[in-house]
Order: C-alpha cells, then structure tokens, then sequence
C-alpha cells in the first residue's frame, strides 16, 4: 500500500519512469539503516515489484559489502542523446548504485558538501534507472548537504525512519522525523522500523532481552502519530548476512525474511 507521490520539488521530474521513491533515513548511524534498505528493497522485490537500491552513503557506502559487489565495476552506456550512462549493477533482482562501485574502498572519500552533494546528483540524472515500480534510497545518517540535495532533485514519495529503541537514537530519529516533515519540504512519512528491539537467545526461545531498551520505536510512533513498520530483533544470521554479501532475505533464515517480508507489506 504505497502513499501517494509528493509532489515534485522543482520543474522537471528527472526520474519519470521510477513510480516510487522512498528514502531509508535515520539521525544515528550504526541503526541498521543499510541493512533495512538492503532488506527492504529485496523484501519488495520479492513481492513482484521492480525495485532499485541506491546508496546515497556517499562517505560510508554499504551496498558493495552487503551484496557481495566488492571491487565491481559498472558498465557505462550512451543513451540516444549521446550522453554517457553508468548502467546499475544487478544483484538478487535489484538494480543497485553506490559511490563504492565508482572509487577505491581503500580510499577515504574526502569531499566538501557541493562535491558529495554533485555526486549524489549524478546518481539520478547519469544512472540508468529505467522503468521501476520503487527506488529504496539508503540514505547517510544525519540532516545534511546529500539530504538536501536529493530533496531537491527528486520527489520523495515517502520515508522510512530506522532507529533503535535506545534514547541517543530515538532523539536524532526525532530530527530525521523533523527534517522531512517540515512544511516547506513535507515529504510523508510512511512509518518507523525499531530495529534491534529486542534478542532471543536460541536456547531461550521464548525469551526476550531489551539490550538497547523496550519498545523505543514504538513509543516514538505513537508520540509522532505515524505507522509503526515492524520491530526486527538482533539476529545473527542479520549481521552475518550482511558482511558475508548475502543479506537475509536473500538468504534462507526463515524468521528473519518474514520479518522484512512484512515490513515490506506495510510499507
Ligand atoms: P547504518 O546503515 O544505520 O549505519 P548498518 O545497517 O550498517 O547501519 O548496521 C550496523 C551494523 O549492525 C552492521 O554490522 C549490521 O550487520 C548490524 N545489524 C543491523 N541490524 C541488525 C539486526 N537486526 N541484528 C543484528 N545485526 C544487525
Ligand atoms: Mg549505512
């Protein structure tokens, strides 16, 4: 049940065959945002859905690990005009961009906000997105320059906040929350996901332990009055899915996939 698009922030849409854009956002960083995205969009992709994943993480890009892209290389095309074009790199059915396709991992990206901000832009106008029914964006922690610039450059059908139910997080939740809905941007927001809610042991199934506090995301839904998407658990196979390339839902942890699996339906 996607929301209906916002509307475009300034003349020219530069995306027209992509039908939904939704921003995977966070204050704090270290939440999960990346791995939410990642899940999210394969979640989605699952459903039937023709999905792109672009990493806006400009200076801490995640994909290339989380997929198994390590050291891949785009291909690049003309399109009818001559202009150069830098096809996604396709991985479990998502078409997926990221600055770490582009530069040398081992290589800090040390760029001034109108460097990041160009590269961002460029990740719209020069990548060959085509036809999608929805582009996750995982977005970099913070309100900054890359916030913006993608504010400004693309309508944002919605976003989806990530935080933990710890204090320190659920405060820069608040300013992501703030960012996005304030009047002069007013881009929906289509709900919150409490991620490392709470951790089961396996030997203790019916347990359950609040590391980072209880029910934090929850609490924030209902203060803000939007939907509250899905409280994941820490689970190992999440984390291990991430840094061995294969995220969950790709993988065959059945639990964890249902998990994203509903998240993707209420989103
Ligand atoms: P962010 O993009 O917000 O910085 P990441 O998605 O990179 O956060 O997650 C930070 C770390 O936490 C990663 O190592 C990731 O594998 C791990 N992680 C995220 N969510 C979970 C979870 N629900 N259970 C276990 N590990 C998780
Ligand atoms: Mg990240």
């Amino acid at each position: 049940t996607m929301a209906k698009k916002a509307p475009a922030p300034s003349s020219a849409n530069p995306l027209p065959g992509v039908k939904n854009i939704i921003a995977v956002v966070s204050g704090k960083g270290g939440v999960g945002k990346s791995t939410v995205a990642a899940n999210l969009a394969l979640a989605l992709s699952a459903s039937g859905a023709t999905i792109g994943l672009m990493d806006a993480d400009i200076y801490g890009p995640s994909m290339p690990m989380m997929f198994g892209l390590r050291g891949e290389r785009p291909m690049m095309k003309e399109d009818e005009s001559g202009k150069g074009k830098i096809i996604p790199i396709e991985k479990y059915g998502l078409k997926i961009m990221s600055i770490g396709f582009l530069v040398d991992e081992k290589q800090a990206v040390v760029w001034r906000g109108p460097m990041a901000s160009s590269a961002i832009k460029q990740f719209v106008t020069d990548v060959e997105w085509g036809e999608l029914d929805i582009l996750v964006i995982d977005m970099p922690p913070g309100t900054g320059d890359i916030h913006l610039t993608l504010l400004q450059t693309i309508p944002l059908t919605g976003v989806v906040i990530v935080t933990t139910p710890q204090d320190v997080a659920l405060a820069d939740a608040k300013k992501g929350i703030a960012m996005f809905g304030q009047a002069q941007v007013n881009v929906p927001i289509l709900g919150i996901v409490e991620n490392m809610a709470y951790f089961t042991p396996a030997e203790l199934p019916d347990n359950k332990y609040y590391i980072f506090g209880k029910d934090g995301g929850k609490n924030l839904a209902s203060e803000y009055d939007v939907n509250l998407l899905g409280q994941i658990p820490i689970v190992q196979a999440i984390r291990e899915g991430g840094d061995k390339g294969v995220p969950v839902v790709a993988g065959d942890d059945e639990i964890t996939k249902a998990a994203f699996r509903d998240l993707a339906g209420k989103t």
